[in-house]
């Protein structure tokens, strides 16, 4: 692990790896390093061929000077911290060498910046979005780490990115907390131990808002209020704001719906804390939660009655998943989620070369039914055995998993409307690969929808799925789908893994 302190230096490393050909990934931090960090460090290990965390304390980004005196500073402990994690370089530059005596340039991030935090820390974002600019310009990552904890920070580094064009991908990841719910933070190390038992303040009133909303209150200010009451009790905290906003331009909602956040900044003692919360179905992992806001856009009012959907429940849980094709077409069109998210999966697009189509809607992805081989089924073993992969990380780096059917229609068959309105999204991701060759589409809406909208037939051009499938359970072709150029594709159809494969063969036999 090397420890680089100038820009310079910075600089030659990262020309090394680029002429190796590696992506470098960079975690920004202020040191003071725990498992919230951590976190982001075994993301960035997973993701990316080469790892710098930048450790550096930016003096512009804090509003009192107190605070920033008093902020803890461990270089040494830091470097030990990270050593077992095989980060390959530390950037841990002095003042002087990131600001010059002459210095004078920042950015202003604009709107997204000015509530809560910017409201409470005059001139806080605009030290972030500069020396963030700056260590982008320096390290030149290929995917940046932040986390959630930061939440309107992380919204601000995307602006920059999206504004400024910035060639970085973002990887924002779920708050770490401690074992009693409080949230991670190096400012931690402050307080006293009655403090951080009143600290839990943050965590549990945040808790009571996300029940009383997953019991159906949805009244924002109804919630706001409970944060409140729950502070009230705890004496040796003091609120500074609890908000309940929309995640696009973190504006105050009147009503709460799925990716709307609470997000809470409060005293105890002298320790400034912040915290938040997404607010999602019950049960909803974190990931799942940050994709939900991270990739909401502005929507008409959600009190809105959605035409065709009667009940609640199938109006929640359609709000539920930005890519539903229902949502989709009536409330607003995803057009980048995917390519979002996928750039956060995937950081080397280059490399996939097969895809998986299927229809196992990715609501929670811990569900996949890809990701553990031992406990999966026949197909996924196959699947695995035949790629000589292991893990499921393994297998996601060399083949895109994807959904045909991105709507919650639990029958067997999703109507044809839907699968057309869901094909928009397959196309632009599928286009996002530009090596994808083989594909293994699975299951019969699938394969109508593979016909119709990425090999573009009519109706009536292809054999109906049982038909094509026959006896032998399978079917291959070659085929050139227009929204992927001129490469010629291997497409192979099969029964769904969950539903009738047991007349396919092991997907081993079948693509051997
Ligand atoms: P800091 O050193 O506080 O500037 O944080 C560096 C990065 O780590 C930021 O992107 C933070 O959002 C992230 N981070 C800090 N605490 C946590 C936590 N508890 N969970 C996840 N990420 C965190």
């Amino acid at each position: 692990m090397q420890t680089i302190s100038t820009v310079a230096e910075m600089r030659t490393f990262t020309r090394d790896a680029q002429a190796r050909g590696r992506s470098l990934a960079l975690v920004p931090t202020m040191g003071a390093l725990h498992e919230g960090h951590l976190s982001l460090v075994r993301h960035a290990k997973k993701q990316c061929d080469v790892v710098v965390v930048s450790i550096f304390v930016n003096a512009s980004q804090f509003d009192s000077r107190e605070d920033l005196m008093r902020y803890p500073r461990d270089l040494e402990k830091d470097l030990d911290t990270l050593r077992p994690f095989k980060v390959d370089a530390v950037f841990a530059p002095r003042t002087e060498e990131m600001y010059s005596e002459q210095f004078s340039v920042s950015v202003e991030p604009g709107e997204i910046a000015r509530p809560l935090e910017g409201a409470c820390r005059a001139g806080h974002f605009r030290g972030v979005a500069t020396v963030v600019l700056k260590l982008f310009n320096i390290v030149r990552p290929t995917v940046a780490y932040f986390g959630q904890k930061d939440f309107q920070q992380a919204l601000v580094v995307r602006r920059l990115v999206e504004d400024l064009n910035l060639d970085v991908r973002l990887v924002i990841s779920p708050i770490v907390r401690d074992s009693d719910e409080l949230a991670i933070s190096s400012r931690n190390a402050l307080l006293s131990p009655e403090e951080r038992r009143a600290a839990l303040v943050l965590s549990r009133s945040l808790k009571r808002a996300e029940e009383f909303a997953q019991a159906g209150e949805a009244q924002a200010e109804f919630l706001r209020a409970e944060i409140e009451k729950t502070f009230a009790a705890e004496p040796r905290a003091e609120l500074e704001y609890a908000a309940l906003v929309d995640p696009v331009r973190l504006e105050p909602v009147e009503q709460v719906t799925p990716g709307c956040v609470a997000l809470i900044a409060a005293r105890v003692g002298s320790v400034r804390l912040i915290d938040n919360l997404i607010f999602g179905p019950p049960g909803a992992s974190p990931d799942m939660l940050l994709q939900l806001a991270l990739t909401a856009r502005l929507m008409i009012p959600t009190a809105a009655a959605i035409p065709g959907f009667k009940t609640e429940a199938v109006r929640r849980s359609i709000e539920a998943c930005r890519e539903c094709a229902a949502y989709t077409s009536i409330l607003m069109p995803p057009r980048d989620f995917l390519s979002q998210y996928i750039h956060a999966q995937y950081p080397d697009l280059n490399a996939p070369q097969g895809a998986v189509i299927g229809r196992d809607a990715p609501r929670n992805p811990d569900n996949y039914l890809y990701r553990d081989p031992a406990a999966g089924n026949r197909f996924t073993r196959g699947l695995f055995e035949l790629l000589g992969v292991k893990s499921f990380d393994e297998f996601r780096a060399r083949f895109i998993l994807t959904d045909a059917i991105r709507c919650h229609g639990t029958g067997p068959h999703i109507p044809a409307k839907a699968l057309g309105y869901c094909s928009v999204n397959l196309r632009e991701e599928l286009r996002l690969f530009p090596n994808l060759r083989l594909f293994v589409v699975l299951g019969d809406d699938a394969y109508w929808q593979f016909q119709r909208f990425m090999l573009e037939r009519q109706d009536g051009e292809f054999p109906p799925f049982e038909d094509l499938l026959g006896s032998q359970g399978w079917a291959s072709e070659q085929a050139r789908a227009p929204s992927l150029g001129e490469r010629i594709l291997r497409i192979f159809y099969c029964y769904h893994p969950t539903y009738g494969y047991k007349r396919s063969p092991s997907i081993a036999a079948m693509l051997a």
